[in-house]
């Protein structure tokens, strides 16, 4: 009997699942891969295995009663059948915030589970998702060892003065920090440059996670020194309908003289602003780069994507002191071709030179010449949590067995 994990990453309406073979010493082995989405309304559950062959697709029609606990409820109902071969031997999360209390990933019980809902008001629209499926476990399946692994954690490597904000001391000491996201996509891109090119692990590079949400790592020595997300996930570079950084006049301004509660202008900078704001059309890039010759807003949009992943690529460098290398990830990152050439086609004073051809045909080293290198790196956050939970199980056996 093999004994397996599972990874949960859970959002308002959504289950992402992926279930790892956890064999001796070996890398966790993906076996399935799945999601549940449109839970609360019209639920559909998509289960793949590891070749992304549909073993099996459902949908739940009309059926307001399928939220996260019977999704959940579900894929453990699913697993069962293959129960002879297959034991799940624990569950790790991908939780956003860890906070100043966790700069590792950790074993949940109750106080765990207490001081992350003190992390809510630090990532109103993603903690409270991540938190419910660790509640639903502790009830439904206890017993059942759960890992929270964050993604604040990878940026604790970052130094004081790159995590201040100019503000008075005391915000400080209270936690008003920058902290840094998108760290278990950051983790496992760090682990894989020496894969790639071993003088990467050990140099300047700075990785552009362009998905839905976007924001850039400047990674020294493989670990992270500075970071385009601060506080919350909404600084940085402009995504898919978050806004990035912007003048914090600005929600002021909301507030006070667009009479907008705090939840409406939170609404507005979390979901209708990004590319979504500025092309009125899409937050999904396929789209904006579909309609950009024909519509000035969809080509605004990009061009502005494009300029800011451009300049906050410029202040990485200079945090860095130089450049090694440029890492294109995540959705965007690893698949439109014209964004990758736009962006290396601003940087070009950096010594940064594409190679056309092979960028059309997705790298995975796009760059030519003796200057900096470019490489498409696909992201594999799943695999992070997988490795994460094991080596917290892994250090829990040894204390028992102590
Ligand atoms: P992610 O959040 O990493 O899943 O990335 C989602 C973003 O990737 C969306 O803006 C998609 O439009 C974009 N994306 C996915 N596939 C492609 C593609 N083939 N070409 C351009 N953009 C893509």
């Amino acid at each position: 009997m093999t004994p397996v994990l599972i990874v949960l990453n859970a959002g308002s309406s959504s289950l992402k699942f992926q279930v790892y073979d956890m064999l001796d010493g070996a890398e966790p082995q993906l076996v399935w891969k799945g999601l549940y989405e449109g839970l609360g309304d019209t639920a559909h559950f998509i289960v793949k295995d590891a070749d992304g062959t549909i073993l099996e697709e459902k949908t739940w029609v009309g059926g307001n009663q399928t939220g996260h606990e019977e999704a959940l409820m579900h894929l453990v109902s699913w697993l069962s059948q293959f129960r002879e071969e297959r034991k799940p031997v624990a569950i790790g999360h991908r939780v956003v915030h860890g906070g100043e209390t966790f700069s590792a990933p950790v074993l949940v019980d109750e106080s765990v589970v207490q001081r992350l809902e003190l992390l809510v008001p630090l990532a109103p629209l993603h903690q409270p998702h991540n938190l419910e499926p660790i509640r639903i476990v502790r009830r439904r399946l206890p017993g059942m060892p759960q890992v929270a692994c964050f993604d604040t954690a990878f940026h604790q490597t970052q130094s004081d003065i790159a995590t201040l904000f100019a503000l008075p001391r005391e915000m400080r000491e209270s936690g008003v920090r920058r902290y840094g996201f998108h760290g278990l996509s950051y983790d496992y891109i760090s682990s894989v440059l020496k894969d790639y090119e071993p003088r990467l692990a050990e140099g300047r590079v700075i990785v552009a996670h362009l998905g839905n949400g976007a924001s850039l790592c400047a990674l020294k020595d493989g670990v992270s020194v500075a970071t385009t997300m601060g506080f919350s996930a909404l600084d940085g570079l402009p995504m898919g309908t978050r806004c990035g950084a912007i003048d914090a006049g600005v929600v002021f301004y909301m507030l006070r003289e667009m009479k907008l509660s705090p939840d409406e202008a939170e609404g507005v900078l979390y979901k209708r602003s990004g590319l979504l704001g500025v092309s009125g059309l899409s937050n999904d890039m396929r789209v904006l780069r579909g309609h950009a010759a024909t519509n000035a807003d969809a080509k605004r949009a990009i061009d502005m994507f494009v300029y800011r992943i451009t300049r906050e690529i410029g202040s990485l460098v200079a945090a860095l002191g130089g450049i090694d290398g440029l890492v294109f990830t995540a959705g965007i990152g690893e698949n439109d071709v014209a964004t990758r050439a736009e962006v290396m086609a601003g940087l070009a004073w950096t010594g940064l030179t594409l190679d056309d051809a092979i960028n059309r045909t997705g790298g995975p080293c796009i760059s030519s010449g003796d200057g900096p290198m470019a490489w498409v790196i696909p992201t594999n956050e799943e695999l992070v949590i997988a490795r994460q939970t094991r080596s917290v199980l892994g250090g829990m056996q040894a204390k028992l067995a102590s």
